[in-house]
């Protein structure tokens, strides 16, 4: 099973619902749609209309971020994972650059991919390492500190993906080359298998995917899916990357 998953970051409202209306109707004549999962993460104000909305279709509706604790308390704007499984999200972005350029440690993420697996939401983990880390040739110590300090073995492994993200790739238009990309991937399952023995999450790619690049991912078979930010806000483009990934 492969995984198209679209972030609309800060995108959206109630009538861009249109956006999903055509990637439903695409997929629902799919000859290949057995063969993948579509996820949207709109932003909290939008998660129950669309749950509501795509209840008996497809597509399934998770959030971009969840707090760190359980069900209720006196955090001003914070959504807890009870909260947002509550109005029907299957899933929880973790640990987006952005949330971590804003001061997500990994012991808040610790807890984040914690109490949204307590709370019966599947968790997409993101990890990636910057460009001056990839310029010091600190990628790999960086994504096993990233996944090692926060995934932990008595996790439910089964309800975890992990998404690759390089933050030099992410809205920049750049990506990483074929043979570094697989040598990444090779090394991301690595460490999961040290975590988590048998049968590890599976790993996604984000930055820059759109419907002219993913020929070049469709190769990288250790690449289970996709997390895409900017072409997710289009149904053409997001379309496109599922038609050409499978042509
Ligand atoms: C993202 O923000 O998760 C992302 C992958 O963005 P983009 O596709 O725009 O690089």
């Amino acid at each position: 099973m492969k995984y198209f998953i679209g972030n609309w970051k800060m995108f959206g409202v109630p009538r861009s619902i249109n956006i999903l209306n055509k990637i439903n109707s695409f997929r629902s004549r799919d000859k290949n749609r057995n063969k993948y999962r579509v996820i949207i993460t709109p932003p909290y104000t939008l998660i129950e209309s669309f749950v509501k909305h795509f209840r008996n279709k497809k597509i399934m509706i998770g959030s971009q971020n969840c707090y760190q604790k359980d069900q209720f308390s006196s955090n001003t704007a914070a959504v807890s994972p009870y909260m947002i499984r509550s109005v029907g999200a299957k899933y929880t972005l973790v640990g987006h650059s952005d949330n971590r350029s804003e001061g997500d440690t990994d012991l808040m993420l610790r807890d984040k991919v914690k109490f949204a697996l307590r709370n019966n939401l599947k968790v997409i983990f993101c990890i990636g390492e910057n460009k001056s880390q990839k310029k010091n040739n600190k990628t790999f110590s960086t994504l096993r500190r990233q996944l090692t300090k926060v995934l932990k073995k008595e996790f439910n492994k089964k309800n975890i993906i992990v998404a690759y993200e390089p933050i030099w790739s992410i809205g920049t238009g750049k990506i990483p080359n074929q043979k570094d990309l697989l040598k990444t991937s090779i090394h991301i399952k690595k460490v999961l298998k040290t975590i988590f023995r048998k049968n590890s999450p599976a790993v996604l790619y984000g930055g820059s995917v759109d419907e002219n690049n993913i020929d070049m991912f469709r190769e990288i078979k250790e690449i289970d899916g996709f997390l895409i930010g900017g072409a997710s806000k289009s149904s053409k483009k997001f379309i496109d990357i599922i038609k050409n990934y499978y042509r």
